[in-house]
């Protein structure tokens, strides 16, 4: 048996680098990453292609391994090579994300030190380190220091955690369900829809709010609505506004929301997970005047704050309500129990050992401090303004209202047909040209593009080439 084990021991040892074979991968990655950034200005943003990463499943999971040399050409041809670029400064499509080299090595130490985060006891300087970033994000919503929160994966994590507690809050039962609505407006992200309903809240009345002429809930038929239901024998219990919404980046009227919500007692929840970092810089701060009304807020350090993908965030004022509503103990983590100084994730979330997402966002913010992200977020602003504004000097374009974030909204009126189906064309024409990427939605039955600034590396140059190219594409679909 000895024996046998030993051999086991020989071929599992396998799984541990030795230190030749560590400086090796070392250079490898750090050769693919290199190459990776410095090729990213020159690379195209969307690369329609018809193979769609098919080459991986010609590579099967096997026996033996393959040198990383191999993985990386892989990698390379069937990921980095296809569809979307996220990580260029060129998209500019639906909300962009982020992905700043500092998270990557935060994550790369997390991942090396394996430390466990989902409770204080067995991770207490990771527990702490989460928590320190939770109360830094409290700390410039506005939130007191009763408040609680938890790193997420994502907004939408984080909108059904914020949603749950609500209910638990208003210690809402399903037999209430029925009589109890919920307000929230159309344009509100469907992540919110989604958690209603795997939050067991699919029977309560959802009541949509008529919004103004910039798609922003109108705060007197917000209290209309509910005054309403008072009087009809209901039970209000919840409001969802946005900060702001993805399709326009309109941010919700939130002072009157938070006053209406306060006088009839709503849970408000406040969906922030794209514009709730701008409040970093006095613009943001000023267009997000009153978020701190909300009883709960998500916001995506994975959108506002750069960070690679998988970094959600919510914080509830009132850190119990969040605690009672995802608290659990069982037998065999009763040697856990002793250490309260600290909230833990897993009595806060609906997991329990999680990747350690505070290094990715503690890492960047002690590294280089705030004051890059306060500038990253007041460019992405004016960026948003100055591409408003240039697009109305250009003619034929139709542009939508002024933009409070960083989102436009634009169409292209033709001299002749549709303008439906012509600016239909005009995106799927950007689209195959891949130097940029935008997206597109309806609003009022009107097909109609956006312009979504939000990646870490948009700048100036980005901007004036999109208006480039637009003039380039219209020039060639009129002529055609
Ligand atoms: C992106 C977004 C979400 C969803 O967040 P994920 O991180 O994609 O899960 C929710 N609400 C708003 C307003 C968003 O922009």
């Amino acid at each position: 048996m000895k024996s046998h084990i030993l051999n086991l021991q020989r071929r599992s040892q396998q799984l541990e680098p030795n230190a030749e074979q560590l400086a090796s991968l070392f250079d490898g990655l750090q050769n693919f990453a290199t190459t990776f950034l410095n090729n990213l200005g020159s690379s195209p943003t969307y690369r329609a292609t018809d193979s769609k990463g098919i080459g991986l499943l010609g590579s099967p999971i096997a026996e033996d391994g393959i040198s990383l040399q191999a993985c990386l050409k892989l990698l390379d041809e069937n990921l980095v090579k296809q569809g979307l670029n996220p990580a260029s400064g060129g998209h500019l499509g639906y909300i962009p994300g982020g992905g700043i080299v500092y998270s990557a090595f935060g994550d790369f130490l997390a991942d090396i030190t394996n430390q466990y985060s989902g409770i204080f006891f067995a991770g207490p300087g990771a527990v702490r380190m989460e928590n320190m970033m939770l109360n830094w994000m409290a700390d410039i919503v506005g939130y007191p220091s009763e408040s609680a929160g938890n790193l997420s994966s994502g907004g939408s994590m984080a909108n059904l955690i914020g949603i749950v507690t609500a209910r638990d809050a208003r210690q809402l039962k399903s037999g209430d369900f029925c009589r109890s609505p919920i307000y929230l407006s159309r344009q509100v992200h469907h992540s919110v829809d989604k958690a209603i309903r795997i939050a067991g809240l699919r029977e309560c009345p959802i009541r949509y709010i008529p919004l103004d002429e910039r798609y922003r809930l109108r705060a007197d038929l917000l209290e209309e609505a509910v005054v309403q239901d008072k009087q009809d024998g209901l039970n209000p219990w919840l409001v969802i506004a946005s900060a702001g919404t993805t399709d326009t980046g309109a941010v919700d009227p939130l002072p009157g929301i938070g006053q209406i919500a306060a006088s009839h007692e709503l849970w408000f929840h406040l969906d922030a997970a794209y514009g709730g970092f701008f409040v970093l810089c006095d613009e943001g701060k000023r267009i997000l005047a009153g978020m701190d009304a909300s009883d709960s807020i998500v916001m995506d350090p994975h959108k506002g704050l750069f960070l690679p993908y998988g970094s959600g965030a919510v914080l509830v004022k009132d850190g119990r309500k969040l605690f009672e509503a995802h608290y659990y103990m069982a037998n065999y983590m009763q040697d856990t129990i002793d250490s309260r100084d600290e909230l833990s994730p897993a009595d806060l979330s609906p997991e329990l050992t999680k990747h350690f997402r505070g290094l990715r966002f503690w890492l960047p913010l002690k590294l280089l401090g705030i004051k890059p992200f306060r500038a990253a977020l007041e460019e992405k602003l004016l960026l948003a303004r100055y591409f408003h504004a240039r697009l109305q000097e250009m003619e034929g374009f139709e542009v939508g209202p002024a933009p409070e974030l960083s989102v436009v909204t634009y169409r292209y009126l033709p001299k002749k047909g549709g303008a439906n189906e012509f600016n239909k064309k005009l995106v799927q024409e950007i689209h195959k040209d891949g130097r940029v990427f935008v997206s597109s939605t309806v609003l009022d039955g009107k097909f109609t593009l956006r312009l979504a600034v939000l990646v870490f590396r948009t700048h100036l140059q980005t901007i004036d080439l999109v208006l480039e190219i637009l003039q380039e594409k219209v020039d060639r679909l009129q002529r055609s």
